[in-house]
């Protein structure tokens, strides 16, 4: 972007053209945000690995205060009920939602949604949780390794186990990419706004994966959850979440086995009824992105690719 339009979306957003054309526009399904974890405004730059998914707590605390302002924030329970049964949403339905299960997500993330009343899952990963250590593209960053992730990431699945295997790090509660705690995990879960669902054990590509190590890494993951919380976990995340890609229909069928009613992919696109139950898109959040920067995504940019993805009428067979 160039500075000419961040000047321009700052000015746009002060003289309430967002909220404006916000107020009078109905969303074509629900705006599912895919944040992962957040920093203290405080942090050096750089001290991150993957820093782009660690947005800053005052980024996160001005999307909360324009989608609680323009939008309305919705909890997943009302987004698994519209999808289930049709019951009907308000014109701008946005749900929150947080993969991987970092501790700052409870920390920083959790006071900061319900100071301004915004509702939100959180998709957690049980392994780092219940061993006390990083996960393993972390692992791998801090030891100087950050370039060989994305090729771990494509190898065939007990390449990723070795990995996997040989960057298990400790991790003290304190530090910035810990994992939530148990306790971090049932403080969560009883709170009115928030739901846990289940991310896998350790976060592997599930695609690569035969379907009986599929089903240790989704069922193994939501059981512990459950018995962390003493709640059913009944929704979930694909790790990495590009369909065909990260995961395949074998991993839906298992996701479905496990009990899950509503699963998110990282495909982008609208969520809601014109989605299937287990595959519902996301719109990603990545550190940088201005409350002016999401005012003109959610009144222009999500749209227009929505209105471009709308089926021609050859598409829809007519
Ligand atoms: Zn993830």
């Amino acid at each position: 972007m160039t500075l000419h339009g961040t000047a321009t979306k700052a000015m746009l957003l002060r003289v309430g053209h967002y909220r404006r054309r916000l107020a009078a526009a109905r969303f074509p399904g629900v705006v599912v945000l895919c944040y992962h974890a957040v920093r203290p405004d405080a942090a050096p730059a750089g001290s991150y690995p993957f820093e782009q998914l660690h947005v800053r707590a005052s980024e996160l605390a001005a999307h909360c205060e324009l989608i609680a302002g323009c939008c309305t924030p919705i909890s997943l329970p009302a987004l698994r009920h519209a999808v289930a049964h049709g019951s009907p949403l308000p014109a701008r339905p946005v749900l929150f939602t947080f993969d991987d299960g970092y501790r700052s997500v409870a920390t920083l993330a959790a006071p900061i949604l319900e100071r301004h009343g915004v509702p939100a899952a959180f998709f957690v990963c049980s392994g780092s949780i219940a061993g006390r250590r990083l996960l393993w593209y972390d692992a791998m960053a801090r030891r100087g390794a950050e370039a060989d992730v994305d090729r771990v990431k494509r190898a065939p699945f007990e390449e990723w186990q070795r990995a996997d295997a040989g960057s298990l790090t400790p991790v003290d509660d304190d530090d910035p990419l810990a994992p939530m705690t148990p306790g971090d995990l049932r403080s969560l879960a009883v709170r009115p706004l928030f739901e846990i669902g289940a991310h896998t054990v350790s976060h592997p590509i599930l695609a690569r994966a035969g379907v009986a190590d599929q089903r240790e890494q989704i069922v193994d993951c939501v059981r512990a959850l459950e018995r962390w919380t003493g709640r059913p976990v009944t929704s979930f995340a694909y790790p990495n979440g590009q369909p065909g890609v990260d995961y395949s229909p074998d991993t839906i069928a298992v996701v479905r086995e496990a009990g899950i009613d509503i699963a998110f992919s990282t495909r982008t696109g609208f969520a809601g009824r014109g989605a299937a139950a287990l595959e519902q898109p996301r719109f990603m959040m990545l550190a940088g992105i201005s409350q002016s920067e999401l005012a003109h995504r959610l009144a222009y940019s999500w749209r227009r690719l929505a209105d471009a993805q709308t089926p021609t009428a050859i598409e829809r067979g007519a």
